[in-house]
């Protein structure tokens, strides 16, 4: 049995980042950028008018009105290439490009038209509701580093620099089997014996959390054959998540058949509860997460080593779970020896966390997990943590 922070930092070695993909720009909200991004043209591309109104050679600095000749019109998407003298203006779009022999442009609304005259009722400066070429950004300029997690903030960035597809870090493919001949999926009849398998949609909410799709292989049996052939199908991904069967009963028969599957194992059993017979190995083609199968401990065991693992594939920053420390607002006990997860309400009341512990029967009790905010947590040599004082704790 290991110490659960040996047992952390193993599984944030032993993951490795895997290799860069191209992918399309619209998907790539939650990767990491893995290419310097520059752009390859001047933002905007070309000089072009801010508002609504009419483009001019703005020569006469100085009236109460003005009277010019409409000789025109531009749209965004078209270009005017003709000459405009300085007693002739040109209506023009938000977004068109600013015809040559022109400098500004006036809004509609401080204008007044009729026929084709069009009096000016407003000075304007020289370049006044112009737009630049390049005034945002200019041609070859860094826009995105390398190490980026891309935002959805980052997209039009991205596809205003004309990228379609971006070379991003790939995140893993994760597949969920769940073990346990007594396992029946929710919407079908429970026979005597049977129980409901809550881990396996759970681990996959869990990996949509996440921003990561999970396939679900399905229930396989407690006999080796079944475990076999799942587990076969299982180290296709980069990440194999088994749920149950790794415990000490005659049944739990996944660490002998992830041994025979050629699964190298790196730990079996971490100090800390719940979830003591969490099983982490690595074969050729990735790595497999053994969590035992009571729902709180599959829990435990996803939020602080799957999702390290999956972080560190994915070249994200942070990778370890952010512990924090607060109050706590009732005594705890215990007497495990291990670094115990709890289920706890949080409440943050002027920058301090306050930490209740939710009433519990043990460490099937799903039901304190679902009102629970967090974990709290008791170090392995602390029995008791008195009302008042300070202990960490971690969020979901
Ligand atoms: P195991 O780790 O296989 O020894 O299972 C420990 C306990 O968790 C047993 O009571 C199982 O019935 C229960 N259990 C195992 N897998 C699941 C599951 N997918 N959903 C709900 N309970 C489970
Ligand atoms: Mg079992």
């Amino acid at each position: 049995m290991i110490d659960f922070n040996i047992a952390l930092e193993l599984v944030g070695e032993i993951a490795q980042t895997l290799n860069p993909i191209s992918i399309p720009v619209i998907n790539s909200v939650g990767y990491i950028l893995d290419e310097d991004i520059y752009s390859p043209l001047d933002m905007p591309p070309f000089v072009k008018s801010a508002m609504d109104g009419y483009a001019y050679k703005n020569e006469i600095k100085d009236y109460t009105k003005i009277e010019l000749k409409n000789i025109g019109m531009v749209a965004a998407g078209d270009f005017f290439t003709g000459n405009i003298k300085s007693d002739e203006c040109i209506s023009i779009m938000t977004g068109a490009p600013l015809p040559d022999s022109t400098d500004t442009v006036i809004p509609i609304e401080n204008t007044e038209k009729e026929g084709d005259l069009i009096t000016f009722r407003k000075n304007m400066i020289t370049g006044a509701n112009v737009c630049l070429k390049g005034e945002d950004i200019s041609k070859g300029a860094l826009i995105l580093e390398k190490g980026t997690l891309i935002k959805t903030s980052h997209i039009a960035l991205l596809s205003s620099a004309g990228y379609e597809n971006i070379k991003v870090i790939r995140k893993p493919k994760i597949a969920i089997l769940n073990t346990g001949s007594e396992i029946i999926e929710p919407g079908k009849e429970l026979k005597a014996g049977q129980i409901y398998n809550s881990n396996g949609q759970m681990l996959q909410a869990m990996c949509n959390n996440l921003n990561y799709d999970a396939e679900y292989i399905g229930i396989a049996e407690d006999t080796e054959e079944t475990l076999k052939n799942a587990i076969k199908q299982g180290l296709e991904y980069d990440i194999l998540l088994i749920s149950g069967g790794v415990s000490m009963g005659e049944f739990d028969l996944v660490p002998g058949m992830l041994k025979e599957s050629g699964v190298d194992k790196i730990f079996h059993k971490v100090k800390i509860k719940p979830g003591k017979p969490l099983f982490f190995g690595k074969h050729s083609n990735g790595l497999v997460f053994g969590l035992p199968g009571n729902p709180l401990s599959n829990f435990v065991g996803f939020t602080l080593f799957v999702t390290t693992a999956v972080k560190k594939m994915s070249s994200l920053s942070d990778i370890y779970p952010e512990f924090k420390s607060g109050i706590l607002t009732k005594e705890f006990r215990q007497r495990s020896g291990r670094r115990n997860f709890f289920p706890a309400t949080i409440e943050k009341n002027n920058d301090q966390y306050f930490i209740t512990p939710v009433d519990s029967n043990g460490s099937a009790d799903i039901m304190s997990l679902s009102k629970a905010d967090g974990f709290l947590i008791a170090h392995e040599d602390i029995s008791v943590i008195k009302e008042g004082e300070t202990t960490e704790f971690i969020l979901f």
